[in-house]
């Protein structure tokens, strides 16, 4: 029997319909992948690595970053520990202002406002944190806030009979007797200081040599911790503020402090970001917990209010 041949015409009109389906496949693909995440950063200026990073984010962030212009600090400051998304403006502005600056200084400096000016952007505190009101150069507590637990602290522990919370005065005593039996003797030298107190104190220093002079060496009135009735300086016997840091009272708090629910509220190095200078003597009571917290992970407490309570991260 005689093969059946196919005709040539056959053979023409299915190569074009095998070259129309594969164009056509190959345009669908090139559509979709203009259309795509990958497609649109890279065009932006992003690098595949980049590409990688901005991906892990939720659709909403990157719609966010595709409506911005490509950023070269953009994918460490993602990587950041404490990223905050919602501040991701601020820290762009931040890091271009700053442009040597690390991304973990950009991120720590934003989220505890020191991209603003002092005494600016400022807001009255949630006082409803407790132990953890935050109260900085952007936080402030009113003219009426008053603790309603504060105690005499007695003159076995103090200079003079400051007052403090209930709580802190408490934990104090443990810490106190703790420290004794290490041979070394704490003495608050402040605790609890009024508005009134605060305000005249400022305006001492303002008098004799200028609002910038006061506010380098004390708070404004509602700006300083000492309102809360959970801070307390503290020194030993024959020490100033000065040479209390050399102190073995110092190195005791160094090390035990937190097991007591106090830290060290401005420590050295960090004086751009809690905006003041370094204060050895200067302790806060944040509760057991927290002062471990922030102990174990090196931050100060402006730094773990932003994240851990403001955010309500984990
Ligand atoms: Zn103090």
């Amino acid at each position: 029997m005689k093969k059946r041949r196919i005709k040539p015409i056959v053979w023409v009109i299915s190569g074009i319909a095998l070259v129309v389906i594969v164009g056509i496949v190959i345009l669908i693909g090139q559509i979709r992948y203009r259309n795509s995440v990958p497609y649109k950063l890279k065009t932006l200026g992003y690098t595949t690595e980049e590409v990688k990073v901005i991906e892990t984010r939720s659709k909403t962030e990157i719609d966010k970053i595709l409506k911005l212009k490509y950023s070269k600090s953009l994918s460490s400051l993602l990587q950041e520990k404490y990223f905050i998304f919602d501040n991701l403006d601020r820290y762009l502005a931040y890091q271009e202002k700053n442009a040597k600056e690390k991304a973990s200084h950009v991120v720590s400096m934003v989220n505890v406002h020191a991209d603003y000016e002092f005494y600016t952007n400022t807001k009255e505190t949630d006082t409803s944190k407790g132990n953890l009101i935050l109260v900085n150069k952007y936080n402030r507590l009113t003219e009426k806030f008053q603790p309603d637990d504060l105690v005499d602290i007695s003159n076995q522990y103090a200079y003079g009979t400051p007052e403090i919370r209930d709580e802190v005065y408490k934990q104090f005593r443990s810490m106190f007797n703790a420290a004794k039996k290490d041979n070394i003797t704490l003495i608050i030298t402040s605790g609890y200081r009024d508005y009134a107190f605060q305000e005249n104190l400022w305006n001492k220093y303002s008098d004799q040599k200028g609002e910038e002079w006061a506010d380098s060496i004390a708070a404004r009135a509602g700006f300083s911790e000492h309102q809360t009735g959970l801070s307390m300086d503290i020194l030993t016997y024959n020490s100033t503020l000065d040479t209390f840091e050399q102190t073995d009272a110092f190195k005791w708090l160094s090390e035990n402090a937190h097991k007591y629910g106090f830290i060290l509220r401005y420590p050295k190095d960090k004086e751009e970001i809690t905006g003041y200078s370094y204060e050895s003597w200067h302790y806060r009571y944040v509760g057991v917990e927290v002062a471990t917290k922030v102990k174990e992970l090196g931050i100060t407490f402006d730094e773990y209010y932003a994240y851990f309570i403001a955010q309500n991260k984990k």
